[in-house]
């Protein structure tokens, strides 16, 4: 099974006599899961990690989100030294300590979600992006913290948020430290809404637990990338407690735009667009820079 790890192309073309090209072209590709067609993974990066064949949305890192939506990739992060003080001393497989080091190590961030302040289209907003990479992009303390900053500062400046979800929802390592940052982000969310200061909360593949039964459902407007996962428990467990087959596309964006949950599915290449012609509707244009 070791062929197993590399990428599909490599069996297809077996170069037993010439290893270094196939060492060289290792990893330059990448096969679609929507169309399942191999598409070079520079080409992928170009379209912000959509599919040019079948338009397939892949997840995207909260770095690559952010270059994505503000003005020339330009943006200042917030919060950025906060990290995780593992307040129960959780240990499961591995210590939460240990998981918490190789997170790091991964993807150099101290926890799951980043907070930025930059330029939208000429307007200055906060966006908060969540990592899928750091631990599923679980919430725990740390996210709570920092995305209650986040609002804060929002109501402070007067300046509109974004927030990305990609999560799995609450830590499981911090317990009930992390089911309360629900809580607490939407009464710090309820404090924005009273300041009249507009909040759109992007859903993307994928958002589920205490993630979408908090923060990511509470938006003036919440709005899903074509295809993303979006859920509160997963399909397998609602079918045992509700004891029926559930429908084809259940949790999935378009199925919950249908049924009233989303207020629009947009695709990646059109979300800045999107979001800063709903800022232009909900507080006027932009002043001039
Ligand atoms: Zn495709």
């Amino acid at each position: 099974m070791s062929w197993f790890k590399r990428d599909s192309h490599t069996d297809k073309q077996p170069a037993p006599d010439n290893s270094e090209r196939t060492v060289r072209t290792e990893g330059l590709w990448r096969k679609c899961d929507g169309c399942r067609e191999i598409i070079w993974k520079k080409d992928l990066e170009a379209s912000l990690n959509v599919c040019v064949k079948c338009g397939y949305h892949f997840r995207l890192d909260a770095r690559g989100r952010l270059e994505m939506l503000f003005d020339d990739g330009v943006y200042e992060e917030s919060d950025a030294e906060l990290a995780s003080s593992d307040p129960l001393e959780f240990v499961d497989q591995k210590s939460y300590k240990e998981r918490l080091q190789s997170m790091k190590a991964a993807t150099s961030m101290n926890d799951a979600l980043i907070s930025a302040t930059g330029l939208l289209h000429g307007r200055r907003v906060n966006i908060c992006a969540m990592e899928p990479k750091f631990i599923g992009g679980s919430m725990g303390s740390v996210m709570g913290e920092k995305i209650t900053r986040s609002i804060e500062r929002c109501i402070e400046s007067n300046i509109p948020l974004i927030i990305v979800s990609a999560s799995g929802g609450a830590r499981m390592q911090e317990g009930a430290v992390s089911l309360m940052q629900m809580a607490k982000i939407s009464a710090a969310l309820m404090r924005l809404d009273e300041s009249r200061i507009p909040y759109i909360s992007v859903l993307t593949d994928p958002t589920t637990g205490g993630v979408t039964a908090s923060l990511a459902m509470l938006g003036d407007l919440n709005i899903g990338e074509p295809g993303a996962l979006i859920g509160f428990a997963g399909p397998r467990v609602i079918e045992q407690t509700i004891r029926q087959k559930l429908p084809d596309g259940f949790q999935r964006s378009e199925f919950l735009l249908k049924h009233g949950m989303l207020d629009a599915v947009v695709k990646r290449s059109e979300m800045k667009a999107w979001i800063g012609a709903a800022f232009d509707f909900f507080v006027g244009p932009a002043a001039a820079a």
